[in-house]
């Protein structure tokens, strides 16, 4: 719960407001960009709730905070926010929301598919609230659940246990360790099902993967994002773990595969046609040299 004698005094005056525990994540501020902004090491309220819409969208961030950090003075009905996840992205796929401090407050997703399809699956891990997963059991549970790696495990353990669906990880990312039971090694992508590949990426860290989806969907983890500030597609220089040089390789190997979205752990969600995200993912290779 945030604090009001914690809060930032960057916040305008009114209602909403972010206190001192934020770890800049970033998450409110791609939820409800009306309501969040930037403040060098922390959001902050630039924008108090006008419309119904834009109190929705402040209370989804309030959910999917990671730290607790956004709090109010005025009494919400937080079943507004808890209810609104999780939020659909396209089509089939959902963002899930309550994101999970432990994993820095990296997004996590949902793929909606009948059971003759191959079931749900859950990229990456949101917290283990009762709220969200009450409202995944009611959609149909877990069949798989995709791991990008180590970073963004987070609550992995009691989703498996809960939904007893089978989880997928790199070795080289410590799968074995974490008891995930199907482990990919090597570096060839792997057909989980038919309408969905685990691409080996490593670069960010030795065992990252991405996920692709339906040849539209790219789960990408921490190793590709969009950056609002630069307009272009990025990976993160300073929070590459393991070879920036094996990254931008790594990401050489994506210009063989074709994809609308980028759906990231940290960092902006992307959409465009399939030949500008393309042209993009190129200018982001000739980018990663220079560094
Ligand atoms: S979601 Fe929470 S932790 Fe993340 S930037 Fe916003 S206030 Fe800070």
């Amino acid at each position: 719960m945030a604090s009001a004698a914690l809060r930032l005094p960057e916040n305008v005056p009114g209602d909403f407001f972010v206190d001192s525990t934020c770890i800049d994540c970033d998450a409110c501020r791609q939820i409800a960009p009306s309501v969040f902004a930037d403040d060098g090491d922390a959001s902050v309220v630039h924008h108090q709730p006008e419309t119904n819409d834009e109190a929705r969208r402040a209370l989804m961030a309030l959910v999917a905070c990671p730290t607790g950090s956004i709090g109010t003075i005025e009494h919400h009905d937080a079943r507004v926010g808890i209810d609104a996840f999780p939020d659909l992205v396209s089509d089939n796929v959902y963002y899930c929301g309550f994101n999970a401090e432990s994993s820095f407050g990296a997004w996590s997703y949902l793929i909606l598919r009948p059971d003759d399809e191959g079931g749900n699956v859950l990229i990456d891990s949101p917290r283990f609230a009762t709220q969200l997963v009450k409202k995944i059991e009611s959609m149909g549970g877990v069949r798989t659940m995709l791991l990008t790696h180590k970073d963004d495990v987070a609550d992995h353990e009691r989703f498996a246990a809960k939904f007893k669906c089978e989880r997928v990880m790199h070795g080289d990312d410590g799968a074995g360790r974490y008891g995930v039971e199907r482990v990919i090694d090597g570096q060839v992508a792997v057909l989980i099902d038919d309408d969905l590949l685990a691409i080996p990426v490593p670069g960010h860290t030795r065992g990252h993967m991405v996920f692709l989806y339906k040849q539209k969907f790219l789960f990408s983890g921490d190793h590709l994002a969009w950056s609002p500030n630069r307009n272009s597609l990025i990976a993160f220089r300073s929070a590459c773990w393991y070879s920036w040089t094996e990254q931008t390789r790594s990401m050489e190997k994506l210009l063989d595969y074709e994809f609308e979205w980028v759906l990231p752990g940290h960092g902006r969600i992307h959409h465009d046609s399939a030949a500008n995200v393309h042209a993009a993912l190129r200018d982001c290779i000739d980018w990663m040299k220079t560094r």
